[in-house]
């Protein structure tokens, strides 16, 4: 049996290591506008987190996501995302699991 190799990302609110499709991209653009990127395809520069509205809290408190991205996040983009995170958290989650289904 071959084992599959699976693309490993750290969540840069906890440091935890997890498989990039578990993960929520947060892409600064080369305009340098921050936005949610649940495509994984956006250009610019990623950072990842947790599919977890404590690890996105997380990220805003110790502002990981401003040193991930090297670019100042403003409390309006961090609105504009909080906004956008829990409108995908569900999505995502559901994706998740989904995928995960067959171990029953
Ligand atoms: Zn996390």
């Amino acid at each position: 049996m071959k084992t599959r190799k699976i693309p490993l990302r750290k969540c840069v609110a906890c440091g935890e290591m997890m498989p990039k499709k578990s993960l929520i991209r947060v892409v600064r653009s080369p305009e340098g506008e921050v936005s949610i990127d649940l495509t994984g395809k956006k250009s610019g520069r990623g950072a990842y987190l947790c599919g977890k509205e404590s690890c996105f809290k997380l990220a805003h408190k110790n502002r990981a996501l401003d040193r991930a991205l090297k670019a100042t996040v403003g409390p309006e983009v961090y609105e504009q995302l909080a906004r956008d995170f829990l409108a995908v958290e569900e999505e995502f989650l559901a994706e998740r699991d989904k995928e995960e289904g067959d171990d029953e």
